[in-house]
């Protein structure tokens, strides 16, 4: 079977937390796009982490965990976080990096830093891990692959390519000191030393695991709305997060993928810029900020507080309709037992007509949310794992959103610790 994992709504719906979950089933875990921009949180019996680049399927030892050619590699990021995750106990995971994933260099993060500080006000909110300049390169054509990092003449062959026009926009845009093409090919072929143990060919791995049937997770990163091409233009990262990507970021057929897992969570969130119509501000908002997630919702990679907002079924609906869903995982649910009343935006209102479709960013910013409001369930349900068991008017919610968004409702998250789930039947 294998199956994608992959955000329904603006990132952070603890992906992190049900690929490890599922892991515990599988033989493969794949990361297909993005890079170390954000954090995937995982709790379990070695503590907290937050993954970056590893796939979240590292701590399970019969897990094979790779790298697919959509990833961006930061060598340095994921050999730290690889020493960090061994220095607390973990077993030494089983890895495989593709040898066409390319390598996010020093000089992407540069780029990003620079200019997120040119732009102000007008700023993405990118986490400045270098990501937009990494696929502008790699699209480009001026992007180095890792299999290209363990020869020293291409590798420095491509550096000096790379920097020519690089070496014009430091200069005389951002007024910054040039770059060194022959200290940047001693650096970086030194870590493709260190790298080169576990650069593999992944597709060919892929195909031998789909040929014996083995059990294969996608791991995608941030949400749907992220997507460059059905998301909240130009409010988007610069990889394609959906399932139908996962296919070609991580090396498979597109009819492999049979089971695609949703993850919301069960009100909202979304760290950087962007437009977010059921968005709360005030102290509601710090009260459900400083409820949600494991510890408050603070950014896993920066820190950063996340706006926090109701369930949103519009934008579910369209991040479930563009992921090709066919199944939503909603975690979370717990950190809503303290309210009285919890509202969901069932609908936008544009220009004085009630919309139920997620339109382009334009129109999006003008939207005011439509909501309706749930009694809430006032009891504690953290670690509940029997479905059946939770409060009626809890299972209520749960089950007016699976009905509006359309999408069966078949894993429920009850604390961020791997154990606290609960396996709906539907
Ligand atoms: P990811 O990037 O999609 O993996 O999500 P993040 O790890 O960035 O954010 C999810 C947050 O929710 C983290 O703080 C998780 O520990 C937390 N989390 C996941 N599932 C649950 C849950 O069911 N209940 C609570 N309270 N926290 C959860």
């Amino acid at each position: 079977m294998i199956r994608a994992i992959v955000g329904a709504n603006w990132g952070d719906e603890g992906k992190g937390k049900l690929t490890d979950v599922l892991a515990e089933q599988a033989d493969l875990v794949v990361r297909f796009q993005g890079g170390a921009n954000a954090g995937h949180t995982i709790i379990n019996q070695y503590g907290k982490f937050a993954l970056h680049l590893l796939p979240s399927g590292i701590f399970h030892e019969r897990v094979l965990n790779l790298i697919g050619p959509g990833v961006a590699l930061d060598p340095e990021a994921f050999l730290n976080e690889l020493d960090g995750v061994l220095s607390r106990g973990v077993a030494h995971p089983r890895l495989g990096i593709s040898e066409r994933a390319q390598v996010l260099m020093d000089f992407h993060i540069l780029l990003d830093t620079l200019e997120e500080e040119r732009l102000g006000k007008r700023r993405f909110g990118s986490t400045k891990s270098g990501i937009a300049p990494f696929y502008s390169d790699k699209y480009a054509k001026v992007g180095i692959q890792v299999c290209q990092l363990l020869d020293k003449d291409l590798l420095h062959e491509r550096l000096t390519g790379s920097l020519v026009k690089k070496n014009v926009l430091l200069e005389h845009l951002y007024h910054h000191e040039k770059l060194d093409a022959d200290a940047l090919t001693e650096k970086y072929y030194a870590l493709g030393q260190r790298l080169k143990p576990w650069v593999v060919d992944t597709s060919l791995l892929l195909d031998k695991a789909l040929r014996a049937g083995q059990d294969i997770l996608l791991e995608g990163q941030l949400g749907a709305l992220r997507d460059p091409d059905h998301g909240i233009y130009p409010y988007v990262t610069s990889s394609s997060p959906l399932a139908g990507y996962a296919a070609v970021g991580a090396g498979l057929p597109p009819w492999a993928i049979t089971e695609v897992i949703a993850v919301t969570k069960a009100y909202s969130s979304s760290v950087g810029a962007g437009v977010f119509p059921s968005q709360i501000e005030g102290e509601a908002a710090e009260e459900l900020r400083k409820r949600g997630g494991d510890a408050g919702e603070y950014g896993a990679k920066t820190g950063r507080p996340r706006d926090v907002g109701w369930f949103d079924v519009v934008a579910t609906r369209h991040g479930c309709l563009v992921q090709g869903a066919t199944q939503l995982a909603m975690t979370n649910l717990d950190v809503l037992s303290y309210l009285d009343e919890i509202p969901v935006c069932v609908a936008y209102e544009l220009d004085g007509d009630t919309i139920s479709h997620f339109p382009a960013t334009p129109q999006l910013k003008k939207v005011r949310p439509v909501y309706k409001i749930f009694p809430g369930w006032k009891t504690d349900i953290r670690g509940q794992t029997d479905y059946r068991k939770l409060p009626d008017r809890c299972r209520s919610y749960v089950e007016a959103i699976e009905q509006m968004v359309g999408t069966p409702i078949t894993l429920l998250s009850t604390g961020p610790r791997r154990e606290e789930i609960c396996h709906r039947a539907v």
